[in-house]
């Protein structure tokens, strides 16, 4: 049986990259009917905190992502790495050097790991340094308790990133060490910024929870990550986890490293968001709401859901919500510069829209057919395209250039506040 590990550091917040090799993790073993275990690595006592833990388990289930067994904490097998080192110690194989147990590292040797995505990675004992296996704190060191982990819980591929090429080797000396089998090793290359740097704050956020908190749903963030590196084999663009795991496969893993491309990313979103019933995005959008402060109180469900539909279309993120109908829910709303000057300001513009306003007056029946007819019979009236009543009107409506259709807008804000900052605007 395949038994891989996803093995977090709770010294931050899940980054996108370690997400991406949680979720490659998790494909292998459910593809392979194999398990997924979870290994904190939290030997870090100073930097490892709480809230990261907690963070990191919350995200990796938003993702969709499952786990078997209960985690395993590294900060509480510090006694067994304290006995290995100490057997290799017994076996000539390791040093004291005060406090510290250091490893010995026999030079001249040659060691080459067959990648499953690099293929074969050479390396030489000689670039290699005696290893500080327990360091003068007491404290176990990485590459020693990850390959103590490894080995005892009979991993049998490890998926990682690139990152820890250079581990590699090293890790390999001590399963060597132990007499333990070697795993496969698979180093994913690693997901960098649009401009071929480091994935970093400025590319748009680096971990999972900053875009969880922008309103990005998680099987659009899942399908993201699922497909940057590792394509299904035809130029599908919408993938779920589930299908995913039917047709994975690791070989298939590209070896160049991919880029974060967060329009990719919004515009996957967007695919979702068009996707859900408004009832499912309602929750999303008054956590959003909340958030931003724009209180909604005032409006019934049944015309968030309404307003909601106006704009699902529109939105690439649940955040972007309350900003697109910013006007539904204030009355001193900017209005934008340009589109002001463009058609507020031009000539006999107030003065159309002016008379629109009195006509929607007599209107009984408030329905968006009904103010576009009124709204095409002042255009042949006097004889303008439909255009020049409709941009200012959304302007002295919104504020804005661009939005939803007019008409359905304004049949949402209703008949009086229609009407009345249509007059607002053009005196
Ligand atoms: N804790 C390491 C990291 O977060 C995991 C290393 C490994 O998978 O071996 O990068």
């Amino acid at each position: 049986m395949t038994i891989v590990r996803f093995a977090p550091s709770p010294t931050g917040y899940l980054h996108l990259g370690s997400a991406r090799t949680a979720i490659v993790n998790w494909l292998y073993a459910r593809s392979t009917g194999g398990k997924l275990l979870l290994r904190i690595e939290d030997t870090d006592q100073v930097r490892s905190e709480e809230k990261y833990l907690e963070e990191i388990l919350l995200d990796l289930k938003w993702l969709g992502l499952d786990w078997d067994d209960e985690p395993i904490y590294q900060s509480k097998r510090f006694d067994l790495y304290r006995q290995k080192a100490e057997a290799l110690l017994a076996e000539g194989k390791a040093y004291r050097e005060g406090e510290a147990i250091i490893f010995k590292v026999e030079k001249g040797r040659d060691i080459e790991i067959d990648d499953v995505i690099h293929g074969k990675i050479k390396f030489n004992t000689d670039e290699i340094k005696d290893q500080v296996i327990i360091k003068s704190d007491g404290s176990p060191a990485y590459n020693f308790c990850c390959v103590v982990d490894d080995a005892d819980l009979g991993i049998t591929q490890i998926i990682r990133g690139d990152d820890h090429i250079s581990n590699t080797p090293k890790q390999i000396l001590f399963y060597e060490a132990f007499g333990a089998n070697l795993p496969k090793f698979a180093h994913m290359p690693l997901m960098m910024g649009a401009d071929g740097a480091k994935l970093s704050k400025r590319h748009g956020g680096v971990s999972v929870e900053e875009y969880k908190a922008e309103g990005f749903f998680p099987e659009a963030m899942a399908n993201y990550l699922i497909l940057l590196g590792w394509s299904p084999g035809d130029d599908r663009e919408i993938i779920s986890l589930d299908e995913a795991v039917k047709i994975f496969a690791l070989e298939d893993m590209s070896d160049a490293q991919s880029k974060f491309d967060i329009q990719k990313l919004r515009w996957t979103n967007a695919e979702y968001i068009m996707k859900k019933d408004p009832k499912d995005l309602l929750p999303l959008v008054k956590e959003q709401l909340e958030k931003v402060g724009v209180p909604y109180g005032e409006m019934t469900e049944e015309e968030l859901l309404k307003l909601i539909e106006l704009y699902r279309v529109r939105m690439k993120t649940v955040g972007e919500f309350a900003g697109l109908a910013e006007c539904f829910f204030k009355d001193d709303f900017e209005f934008e510069e340009k589109g002001t000057r463009k058609y507020l300001d031009k000539e006999g513009n107030k003065d159309n829209i002016r008379y629109f306003a009195q006509r929607l007056e007599e209107l009984q029946d408030w329905t968006h057919e009904n103010i576009e007819n009124i709204c095409r019979e002042i255009a042949e009236e006097r004889d303008l395209k439909a255009a020049e009543i409709i941009h200012p009107t959304r302007m002295a409506i919104s504020g804005k250039t661009a939005g939803a259709g007019l008409f359905e807008m304004m049949e949402l804000l209703g008949k009086e506040k229609a009407i009345e900052r249509i007059k607002k605007a053009s005196v």
